[in-house]
């Protein structure tokens, strides 16, 4: 639900304009902040996907351009848990629109 333009219920007098608002390290989301009292809000939707990613543990990541391929770096925390090293073998899978890395077929 996009949250530009609703009316505050924080202060009952301003209204919510469009941000980009960084919830925690890593995680940046579609908000709202209210132009008169600067409370910032998200809807019931993204803060359904921040509670879904919080439970993943997961980290937002950007692409990097590696040569002619296109990477995205592993979060430090997954590499330590994992026990993963560079050069290890991963098993990348497309699936309804993901990406899914395995470090194991099985
Ligand atoms: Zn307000």
């Amino acid at each position: 639900m996009e949250m530009n333009g609703l009316k505050c219920g924080f202060c009952g007098k301003g209204r919510f304009k469009a941000i980009t608002y960084a919830v925690e390290p890593g995680i940046t989301v579609d908000a709202g902040k209210c132009e008169k009292c600067g409370e910032i809000a998200v809807s019931e939707d993204v803060m359904g996907k921040i509670e879904a990613l919080r439970a993943m543990n997961s980290e937002q990541r950007s692409i990097v351009q590696v040569g002619s391929s296109l990477a995205a770096l592993i979060p430090a925390a997954f590499v330590r848990k994992l026990h993963l090293k560079a050069k290890d073998r991963i098993f990348v899978f497309e699936k309804n629109g993901e990406i899914v890395i395995k470090t194991k077929l099985v």
